[in-house]
C-alpha cells in the first residue's frame, strides 16, 4: 500500500517511474542515507558534500569508511560554486551528496545548479545521493526538482525522501529511498537485516499523508512562508548581521561576521537572551553564520527578533 502511494508520488511530483522492488521503506530518511552509504561506498571513497552542511552526513559516510569532503559554496548566496565542485572531483571521488532544499542554509539549488550537478556526475561517472526531505518546502515561486529528473541523472541516483518534515511526522521514523534497481538491491539487502521494516501499522497512515494530504501540506507551507517574511525582515535589522533570503525549508543562515564576534558567541549571547540559534561552527564551513528555525509560531518568533535587537542593536 505505501509502496504503491510513494511510486504514485514521485510518478506525480517527480515525474520518475520506480518499479515496486526500487522503493524501499525505511526508519526515516537516516535509516535511507545509511544504506546508501553502506551500499554505494568503499573505505578510501571520498563522496563531495556542498557546505555548510547537516553534520550527520559526516558520520553517515564514515559508517562505511568513506571521506566526506566540504566543497564551500558561494559565500553569502550559499548556492553551489561549481567550478569549487568540479575541482574537487579526483580519482577518489565515488558520489556527490546534495541537499536542496538546504539544512542548514536554507538555499533551493536553481535547474540549472541542479543540471549541472548532474552533468558533472556523468561526466566523472559519480553516484548521486540527492536528499529531498524539504522538497514541499519551497517559497518566492520557486520550484523544487528531482536529481534523478535530469539527463543521463537517473541511473546513478538514489533519491532520499522522508515523512517527517512535509507530513511534521518526526517522531514517526519514516523515509524512503527509490534508485534503479542494481542500486536499490544492496540497499534493500542491508535495510532487511539491519531493521526488517519500520512498524506496519505505520505505512497505512502514511500512505494516507501522500494520497489525501496535500492540501493540508500547502496550508502548512503557506504559514511557513509567512514566518519566513517576517524572519528574513527581522534578521537584516540585526547590527551586524546579513541575512540572504530563505529561499526553502524552515531555516535562516544569516552571516553574522559584521559583529566581529565567533558565532559561538553570538549564540552565547543570544542565549542570555532567551534565544536559542545553532552557532554555524556546528556545520562544515559553516562558522560566520548562524542556523534558525522557524518551525515555531510567529508569536515566538516577533519576541525573538525583539531580544535579538536589544542584544546587538539595530543595523
Ligand atoms: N536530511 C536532512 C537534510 C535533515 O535535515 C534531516 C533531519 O533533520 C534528515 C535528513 C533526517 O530525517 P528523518 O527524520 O526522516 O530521519
Amino acid at each position: 500500500m505505501l509502496l504503491s502511494a510513494i511510486q504514485q508520488k514521485l510518478k506525480r511530483d517527480n515525474g520518475l517511474e520506480y518499479g515496486m522492488d526500487e522503493i524501499t521503506v525505511t526508519v526515516g530518511a537516516k535509516e535511507a542515507l545509511v544504506d546508501a552509504s553502506l551500499a554505494l561506498l568503499d573505505p578510501g571513497d571520498e563522496v563531495l558534500i556542498p557546505a555548510p552542511y547537516w553534520p550527520s552526513y559526516d558520520a553517515i559516510a564514515a559508517f562505511a569508511g568513506a571521506r566526506p569532503v566540504a566543497v564551500p559554496n558561494e559565500p553569502l548566496a550559499q548556492h553551489l560554486d561549481l567550478e569549487a565542485l568540479k575541482g574537487a572531483a579526483n580519482g577518489r571521488t565515488k558520489a556527490i551528496l546534495v541537499n536542496s532544499p538546504n539544512n542548514p542554509t536554507g538555499a533551493v539549488y536553481s535547474k540549472d545548479e541542479l543540471k549541472a550537478v548532474a552533468d558533472l556526475s556523468v561526466d566523472k561517472d559519480l553516484y548521486i545521493i540527492s536528499d529531498e526531505i524539504y522538497e514541499h518546502m519551497v517559497y518566492g515561486g520557486r520550484k523544487h526538482y528531482a536529481l534523478a529528473s535530469f539527463p543521463g541523472a537517473f541511473e546513478r541516483t538514489v533519491t532520499i525522501n522522508g515523512f517527517s518534515k512535509a507530513f511534521a511526522m518526526t517522531g514517526w521514523r519514516l523515509g524512503y529511498t527509490a534508485a534503479p534497481r542494481e542500486l536499490a538491491v544492496p540497499m534493500r539487502r542491508i535495510h532487511m537485516h539491519a531493521v526488517t521494516h519500520p512498524a506496519a501499522f505505520e505505512h497505512r497512515a502514511a500512505a494516507v499523508a501522500l494520497t489525501e494530504c496535500g492540501a493540508s501540506v500547502r496550508a502548512m507551507v503557506e504559514e511557513y512562508d509567512r514566518r519566513r517574511q517576517v524572519v528574513h525582515g527581522a534578521l537584516n535589522r540585526v547590527s551586524g548581521w546579513r541575512c540572504p533570503e530563505p529561499e526553502g525549508a524552515f531555516y535562516a543562515f544569516p552571516d553574522i561576521r559584521g559583529t566581529s564576534l565567533t558565532s559561538e558567541q553570538v549564540f552565547e549571547r543570544l542565549l542570555a537572551a532567551g534565544v536559542q540559534v545553532i552557532p554555524g561552527h556546528l556545520f562544515p564551513k559553516g562558522e560566520g553564520s548562524l542556523r534558525l528555525s522557524y518551525a515555531t509560531s510567529l508569536e515566538n518568533l516577533k519576541t525573538a527578533a525583539e531580544r535579538m535587537e536589544s542584544a546587538f542593536g539595530r543595523a
